[in-house]
């Protein structure tokens, strides 16, 4: 055993020697006379067992035990403390301290200290037992297992510390805080495992652009934070964030696939956007909602027109959320002429919402019903109304249509199809006379339930059409790849009167396209005569627009003759709303 004797008294060093001699002669002993040396000894040896003097000159026994502490001596030994009987109280004191037993020196016989060796080690092995399961707790507390980084509660913890700390300094802290571009669409696409590993690989790549010193954190899913401490111009954060997007620009390879990656990344500073670290992560949170906004793979800084945004925003969230019950939502219907024969084919239910504040256009609460998922519960109340509304001027005239407008959140609601087939049996609905308008924006995450509801709402005989074309991708393959029957032309197409030959030119070429394949047109925006004419002109099949009727409550449509020809549409042109 290797033992160490700390006492600054010969005569007792000597006595004891001898004793450990008697309980084996194969130990081996060192000797210190003060605690500077036994320390310094003990950083560069290992000893089983250290004995202790409690009364020394300088530093007695228990600065020993504070300072192994303070310089945080690891690989430290049982310590047994030795004190005179009058001491026996801090003696006591010791052991709470770190000693791992103690003995009074006018005691000391070759029995007792055996006894006091072997209780010591006891003690100190369950300590370090303990001590190693301590901080394999902590690591499992703090620390994401997948990637490695701090988790959620660490950085929540340093931020708060870090912010603290700079109040205290003088300095910034720029809080990052980002996730990865259509993450889903890989999890979803490639498997779960393979999303596994993108998210290392990702966080490999960024480890390359810090310096170690920053507290970078996965803070669930795909959404990472980094705390830049000591930050002194705001574009200190803006090279790291322009870093951050540039090393995922090169694509991941994952089992042979290709995967393309981005972020979104937002940025706020303390002290100048926030004065605590929640303050701090929130208005990180809507500059990276912004960053999003306008288009992704990119960063943005918060500024203070953002949170006007934003809490607006989030008031009509909150809002939107009782509106069902509130019973604030209305549909009006715009009717749809055949432009042939001018009949009222059938009508667009368009949402309209009296919101406490007045009436919100659609424009802006569909987003905030999609970003929320409120579209959800909202878009069923739409197809039970429409359902119902139709079954009604059906009977006046039966092959009137129902055109509903689906939102992607929507397509991807596995209870969707049981609802719809649900409304149609209860109001006994023909599912020929119900059409489904749908964006390319639903197509372009062409995901498998969203092509699974599309087919099935097809195969069910209700109709599809595509909303908005010439708009946005106007990807001639989701013509092919969905069983599309009509096309809705976008209005932003239509000439403004009299000057826009170009886009004359634009809807001719498309109409012999979509005539070529065989699908339903329909023009929307139809606004002025002449876009009448020329709709006429193309054989274009129906027409819909202010110039004909205005989107109108039920009320107002009851009071239209609903199966008769209107020889001279233009006469039913309704006053703007
Ligand atoms: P949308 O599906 O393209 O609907 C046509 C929009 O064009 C309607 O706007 C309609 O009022 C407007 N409009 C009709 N004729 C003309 C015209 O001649 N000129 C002009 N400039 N505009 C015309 P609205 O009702 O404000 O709806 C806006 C959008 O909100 C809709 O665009 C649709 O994307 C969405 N939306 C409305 N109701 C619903 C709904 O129940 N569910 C879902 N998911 N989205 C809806
Ligand atoms: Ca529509
Ligand atoms: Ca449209």
């Amino acid at each position: 055993m290797n033992i160490f004797i700390v006492d600054d008294d010969q005569i007792d060093r000597a006595h004891i020697k001898r004793m450990m001699r008697r309980i084996d002669s194969a130990n081996c002993i060192t000797e210190a006379e003060d605690v500077d040396s036994a320390l310094s000894l003990l950083v560069k040896q290992n000893f089983d067992v250290v004995l202790l003097d409690y009364s020394m000159p300088r530093k007695n026994g228990l600065e020993f035990l504070k300072e192994i502490q303070d310089y945080k001596i690891k690989k430290h030994s049982a310590i047994i403390m030795m004190c005179t009987s009058e001491q026996e109280e801090l003696a006591l004191h010791c052991l709470q301290s770190g000693a791992h037993d103690f003995i009074i020196k006018s005691d000391v016989t070759g029995y007792r200290l055996r006894r006091a060796i072997l209780a010591a080690q006891t003690r100190f092995d369950m300590e370090t037992e303990l001590k190693a399961s301590y901080a394999k707790v902590k690591q499992l507390a703090e620390q994401d297992n997948l990637t490695k980084l701090a988790n959620r509660y660490f950085f929540d913890e340093s931020l708060k510390l870090t912010v603290a700390n700079n109040e205290r300094q003088q300095h910034k802290t720029a809080l990052l805080l980002f996730d990865l571009d259509h993450f889903k669409y890989v999890n979803d696409t490639h498997g779960h495992d393979v999303g596994d590993i993108l998210l290392q690989k990702v966080v490999h790549r960024i480890h390359t652009c810090l310096r170690g010193t920053e507290t970078f954190s996965r803070l669930g899913g795909d959404e990472f934070a980094i705390i830049l401490n000591h930050v002194d111009k705001i574009a200190d954060a803006e090279k790291v964030a322009f870093r951050i997007l540039n090393v995922l620009v090169k694509p991941f390879c994952i089992n042979h696939a290709k995967i393309n990656m981005a972020a979104s990344i937002g940025i706020s500073i303390y002290p100048d956007n926030a004065k605590s670290a929640s303050d701090l992560f929130k208005k990180a949170d809507i500059a990276m909602y912004k960053a999003k906004k306008l288009g992704r793979n990119q960063f943005a800084f918060f500024e203070d027109e953002m949170q006007k945004q934003f809490l607006k925003r989030y008031r009509i969230e909150n809002e939107l959320k009782q509106a069902l019950d509130k019973q604030q939502f209305e549909l009006f219907y715009q009717p749809v002429f055949n432009c042939e024969n001018r009949n009222i084919t059938g009508f667009e239910a368009l949402l309209r919402w009296h919101s406490d504040q007045g009436i919100i256009s659609p424009e802006i609460f569909i987003p905030i019903a999609e970003e929320s998922r409120l579209i959800k519960p909202i878009g069923r109340w739409v197809i039970k109304q429409a359902c119902r509304q139709i079954s009604i001027w059906q009977r006046q005239n039966p092959t009137l249509t129902m055109a509903i407008n689906l939102s992607p959140i929507q397509l991807l609601d596995s209870t969707l199809l049981l609802h719809i087939k649900h409304c149609m049996k209860k109001y006994q609905v023909d599912p020929q006379s119900i059409e489904f308008e749908i964006t390319e924006t639903a197509l372009l995450d062409d995901s498998w339930q969203t092509q699974a509801i599309i087919n099935s709402l097809s195969e069910l005989g209700c109709k599809i059409a595509l909303d908005d074309f010439g708009t946005g991708f106007s990807s001639l393959s989701h013509l092919h790849h969905f069983p599309i029957d009509t096309v809705k032309i976008d209005k932003s197409l239509m000439p403004s009167e009299g000057v826009d030959f170009s886009n004359e030119k634009i809807i001719h070429g498309l109409v012999i396209m979509l005539q070529y394949l065989n699908l339903n047109i329909v023009a929307e925006g139809v606004e002025f005569k002449s876009h009448l004419s020329m709709c006429q002109s193309l054989n274009i099949h129906k027409l819909q627009g202010y110039l004909l009727s205005k989107p109108m409550p039920c009320e107002e449509i009851d009071k239209m003759a609903l199966f008769a020809t209107y020889p001279n549409i233009v006469n039913y042109a309704v006053q703007p709303e």
